[in-house]
């Protein structure tokens, strides 16, 4: 029997909509979630910290509202994401309070995990809840966020959230028991994935796209966390979560698949880097540059060849080979309008353009995160 959990401080646990409501009813499953409840305070007890990102709020609040349609339009998801919330942090609330743990509630949109500022904030308040001894319970608030604001599955929120508070492990608990080589509803000859040591583009081609009514996420956006978590040093575990005790059954060797961290943790901010989701621009570089980059150095302006997007000088940016293939993310240290008077000109001629003192670096190797090559898996 191997403990699948062994290994693991500090974990993120992941529960999908499937697992903590009843898809025929539209209730909460009280009896699992009590369950589940032991097995979460039994992961303390062994001196573990514990943050739960909770789906359910929409599921939840279908019910509470009486809203039966199979596709609800926006401003429906969103009021019963409302009222789903408060039932649902209650549920949280209750069934820890059982085993004397405080819970806390965070409701978090796409800007709090990709805004600096905000980021830091949401990881303080985050830790001082683990300090405390409670258990964070983490939603993205629906019931504002936009269409274009918004996760929308909790297996990418979850992702941010682990790497945030710099979890070594994320569990989904969902109602799959890990990764097949094909989605197993369409292809019975589907063989499971007890690990995958790194995401390649086969094991994203095997996700393919199922998801339920009630959850949003499918295979494909719990791989595309599982690229968010493993490459800032977390690693990500798949599991069924329907049945009663899913976290002491994988201490119990139950069936899962494994994503494996990257070898080195990246450092805090590259990680950061790494999991942003809004690009705001894109750097074509000549060869020689992406060379320069794969060996670590910061992309300089005589390197670059065009510049396309808005952005300000703190934004992220991918960088683009000849080729067109993104090999590098990070944070650009100039404005767009800088960069576009700059590009493909030698550091002389940019201090002359841009003034004295101005930054010779279009991004500085320190807020660069080379995505091929060496630096992939530097610290
Ligand atoms: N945040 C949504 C909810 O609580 C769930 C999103 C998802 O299914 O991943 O209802």
């Amino acid at each position: 029997m191997v403990n699948a959990l062994a290994p693991y401080r500090r974990l993120t646990i992941k529960i999908g909509s499937a697992t903590i409501v009843d898809g025929t009813t539209g209730r909460l499953r009280t009896e699992w979630l009590a369950a589940l409840a032991e097995d979460i305070a039994a992961l303390k007890a062994e001196g573990r910290s514990v943050v739960v990102v909770s789906s359910g709020a929409i599921a939840l609040g279908r019910g509470i509202l009486g809203l039966d349609a199979v596709s609800l339009p926006l401003e429906q998801q969103q009021a019963a994401a409302s009222a789903g919330q408060i039932a649902l942090s209650q549920a949280w609330a209750e069934s820890l309070g059982r085993h004397n743990i405080v819970t806390g509630q965070i409701l978090i949109t796409p800007n709090i995990t990709e805004e600096r500022r905000y980021f830091l904030n949401a990881r303080t308040t985050i830790s001082t809840l683990l300090t405390l001894g409670a258990v964070p319970i983490i939603n993205e608030n629906d019931s504002v966020a936009t269409a274009e604001i918004r996760y929308g599955d909790n297996d990418r929120l979850s992702a941010r959230v682990a790497t945030m508070i710099e979890a070594d492990c994320l569990i989904l608990l969902s109602d799959i028991d890990g990764l097949y080589t094909a989605p197993p509803a369409r292809d019975p000859s589907a063989r499971h994935l007890p690990l995958v040591p790194q995401i390649t583009s086969e094991i994203e081609a095997m996700a393919g796209g199922a998801a339920s009514h009630l959850s949003r996420g499918g295979m494909t956006t719990k791989v595309e966390a599982g690229k968010i978590a493993t490459q800032a040093g977390t690693a990500m575990i798949i599991a069924k979560g329907t049945e009663l005790h899913p976290l002491r059954a994988l201490a119990e060797g139950g069936r899962h698949t494994l994503f494996a961290a990257s070898e080195s943790r990246a450092q805090a901010r590259k990680r950061w880097i790494m999991g942003t989701l809004e690009l705001s621009g894109q750097i074509h570089v000549d060869a020689g540059a992406a060379k320069a980059l794969m060996l670590g150095k910061s992309l300089l302006p005589i390197g670059v060849t065009s510049v396309k997007g808005e952005f300000v000088r703190g934004d992220a940016v991918a960088v683009l080979d000849p080729d067109g293939r993104e090999i590098a993310r990070g944070l650009v240290g100039l404005d767009r309008e800088e960069a576009d008077l700059v590009k493909g000109k030698n550091s002389k001629r940019v201090s002359d353009l841009l003034g004295l003192g101005a930054r010779a670096e279009l991004v500085h190797r320190d807020n660069l995160v080379v995505l091929m090559g060496p630096e992939a898996r530097a610290t």
